[in-house]
């Protein structure tokens, strides 16, 4: 397939598909910018709720960047990925500081901003200014091993380059935004993974993959390591006024900034196994040493509510709650602190804590 049969009926088929989401509403780069973030390992259903949200709170480049950032993260809690908030934060000041409030309109200022990678600048620039820098993410990987049959594994940088650099020569200048827009769609909707729609796509003609009954095989990815399974008991522990002990987290790593419920390694293997028969046995006896050196303090009592799994990209908690009564002597040191009932709303919490509480409530 020539370059402009394919890019013309990439174009014409993204025409008819299109959808109208409300940062498609204009050319306004800001409301891109946080879209392309919040898409990111998101999907657009999901996001919708959220960008409207966080729109109303934050119209403009200058009211995010004046925002505290425990503001802004509850404006995102929910979403997961916080270190993509953390980093549009950061960078958003700097557009504020520097720029005078303007996103820059260059691949190497734009690129320059804290956590901003080439696909969310192929992405900006691409559909706010017009310009033709392609924007590479999953979908478009998939699309393009696909359509020139790319043997080499898609989680490799010099993959990624490549699929840049042919995006690159077949990007229409005066219709930048719609073909990579169009390109990440077609990955979305039609050339899905495992079974891609071949029979729906406007590309078929043109596919190498297709064309050699090769698509189901392609891309190319070599299996990621398992992830890491951390068995953890979690402690609800009350006051007697009924507030809940919590605890924020480093400011690096893993659900970075966060609070949450303490939670410690289980002192033994098997722990997530215990059900209420179990608490009088030897390990429900360890439990209680864990608890007893967090209040420094024997507890009053103990039960176990019930065993949660959370998934994470590289290791799956599997945490058994408890539910603690202290003896009401213990006077929590950063980076703990008491919470009542009505302060929750000032706290942004980890997904999986928010289910905790959505389940004691
Ligand atoms: S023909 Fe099939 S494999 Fe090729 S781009 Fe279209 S959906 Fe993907």
């Amino acid at each position: 397939m020539e370059k402009l049969a394919l890019t013309s009926a990439l174009l014409d088929w993204y025409r008819t598909v299109r959808r109208d989401l409300p940062w498609r509403k204009s050319q306004d780069p800001y409301p891109i910018w946080i879209s392309e973030v919040m898409l990111q390992q998101t999907r657009v259903e999901t996001v919708i709720p959220y960008f409207d949200r966080f729109m109303k709170q934050y119209p403009t480049v200058d009211a995010l960047a004046a925002a505290q950032e425990e503001d802004v993260l509850k404006y995102w809690e929910g979403l997961g990925y916080y270190s993509r908030v953390r980093n549009l934060h950061a960078a958003v000041r700097e557009v504020a500081a520097k720029y005078g409030g303007e996103i820059p309109r260059t691949y190497e200022e734009m690129r320059a901003l804290p956590g901003v990678g080439p696909y969310t600048v192929g992405a900006v620039l691409s559909i706010a200014y017009g310009l033709p820098i392609p924007a590479v993410d999953g979908n478009v990987l998939r699309v393009i091993a696909r359509l020139f049959v790319l043997e080499e594994d898609i989680a490799h940088a010099r993959t990624r380059s490549k699929v840049e650099i042919i995006v690159s020569e077949l990007i229409p200048s005066e219709f930048a935004g719609d073909f990579n827009q169009a390109l990440m769609e077609l990955g979305a909707t039609v050339c899905i993974p495992r079974t891609p729609k071949c029979t729906e796509c406007p590309l078929a003609v043109g596919c190498a993959a297709y064309s050699s009954g090769r698509q189901s095989e392609l891309p190319y990815k070599k299996s990621k390591k398992p992830p890491r399974i951390e068995e953890r008991v979690v402690f609800l522990v009350r006051n007697a006024k009924g507030d809940v002990l919590i605890r924020k987290r480093p400011d690096k790593g893993l659900l970075s900034g966060l609070w949450e419920l303490p939670h410690f390694s289980a002192p033994t293997e098997g722990v997530f196994q215990l059900t209420e028969s179990h608490l009088t046995s030897e390990r429900s006896g360890e439990v209680w040493a864990v608890a007893h050196e967090l209040l420094s303090d024997a507890p009053r009592q103990i039960s176990f509510v019930r065993n949660y799994t959370h998934v994470f990209s590289h290791v799956i908690w599997k945490l058994t709650l408890f539910v603690v009564e202290g003896r009401g002597t213990f006077i929590p040191q950063s980076p703990y602190t008491w919470m009542s009932a009505s302060q929750r709303e000032q706290y942004t919490f980890g997904q999986v804590f928010n289910k905790i509480f959505a389940d004691l409530d």
